[in-house]
């Protein structure tokens, strides 16, 4: 008899969304941009001098992090840098909360949290959003081991206003409030400004979304430097060369192109502006969103079974079997083009 499964660490993981090859799909499926990055990341592609990846990155990801602390309107040493959101999540998650006390997030949100809660052995509950999917900010203002919005919340598409967050972290001062800003960029209203003023604050962002590039991995915290130096060396902990030198490069030739960048967000949101009601008059309700992505419910037809013809079409989007949202298909703002053959492929299987 050998016990060395005795000693593994054993865990739920986290399942993304699929990433299926067929030439033909519509790729709907896992919030992606529909447009490329910034001309600027091929550019840096292309002159890219093979010779540099000898060297180890800066470890600070410099470029990068100058970049968004400049965009941002702080100081370099308000930015921590990592592989994607997740790994500046995962790393404030095992950073902020040790504490006895649970860690509140709401029941419906992105589930990648209580995974990582799981896996570092944090206590946490789940308030329940109300019967609108909204957060109820007055479930947050009870003793707690930390606490983790998204705003805009996923899947549910809906943001709260800036004096919502504001009215939870006052209530907080004694946790790490983390606000995850995926979405923000397509109608949220930031929280970064209340960084300067409540330093247990940490706001959340991800080159993934709004930025198109999801393949680079570059995600991003701003907070006070109190903040961000206790996550450093939580970081340094396990890996100081988290970001590579690729990806630093690239993900600053994405910041300074400001225009670009303004110009795909409003397609993306033009777009979905304009399938609320593509998507009503085929018998769908969407929840108020601003996101790239809405998250629709069909007055006859089971979400799953709209899902399950949508795929054999070649079309993806999103279910989750969970409870509240089984009803419920995430489905990503595409182009133009992919939308319409989307209502179409809709329109057929629903007639
Ligand atoms: C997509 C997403 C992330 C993670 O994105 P990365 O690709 O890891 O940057 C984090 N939070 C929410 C709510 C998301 O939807």
């Amino acid at each position: 008899m050998s016990n060395w499964e005795n000693n593994v660490r054993k865990v739920v993981p986290y399942v993304p969304g699929d990433q299926p090859q067929y030439p033909d799909m519509i790729k709907l499926n896992t919030n992606e941009n529909p447009y490329p990055p910034a001309p600027g990341v091929a550019e840096v592609l292309k002159n890219l001098n093979a010779d540099v990846l000898r060297l180890y990155p800066k470890p600070d990801a410099h470029e990068l992090a100058a970049a968004i602390a400049e965009e941002c309107g702080v100081d370099f040493n308000n930015v921590f840098v990592g592989v994607g959101s997740d790994d500046v999540l995962g790393t404030a998650f095992l950073t902020f909360f040790k504490g006895d006390l649970p860690v509140l997030f709401p029941d419906v949100t992105y589930s990648f949290y209580p995974v990582w809660a799981e896996l570092y052995n944090i206590p946490y509950e789940t308030p329940a959003l109300d019967g609108n999917f909204r957060i109820k900010k007055e479930d947050y203002y009870k003793p707690n081991g930390g606490i983790v919005i998204a705003n805009p919340n996923a899947p549910t598409t809906i943001a709260e206003p800036l004096d919502f967050i504001e009215d939870i972290v006052k209530h907080n001062k004694d946790s790490v409030v983390i606000v995850d800003e995926a979405y923000v960029d397509f109608g949220g209203e930031t929280a970064l400004e209340l960084t300067r003023k409540y330093e247990n604050l940490l706001v959340v962002r991800t080159f993934s979304k709004s930025r198109n590039l999801a393949g680079m991995r570059i995600g991003f915290a701003i907070g006070s430097e109190k903040l961000i130096s206790y996550m450093m060396a939580v970081r340094n902990s396990y890996n100081s060369y988290t970001m590579t030198t690729p990806s630093i490069l690239c993900g600053e030739a994405s910041i300074k192109d400001k225009a670009y960048f303004r110009k795909t967000v409003d397609k993306i949101t033009a777009t979905r502006e304009k399938a609320v009601p593509e998507l009503q008059k085929l018998g769908f309700t969407c929840l108020d969103s601003s996101a790239n992505f809405l998250f629709a419910t069909h007055k006859t037809v089971p979400a799953k079974e709209i899902f399950t013809k949508l795929r054999e079409k070649h079309i993806f989007v999103r279910y989750f079997d969970k409870p509240r949202i089984n009803n419920y298909l995430r489905i990503t703002i595409g182009t133009d083009n992919e939308m319409q053959q989307l209502y179409a492929a809709l329109s057929e299987i629903l007639k």
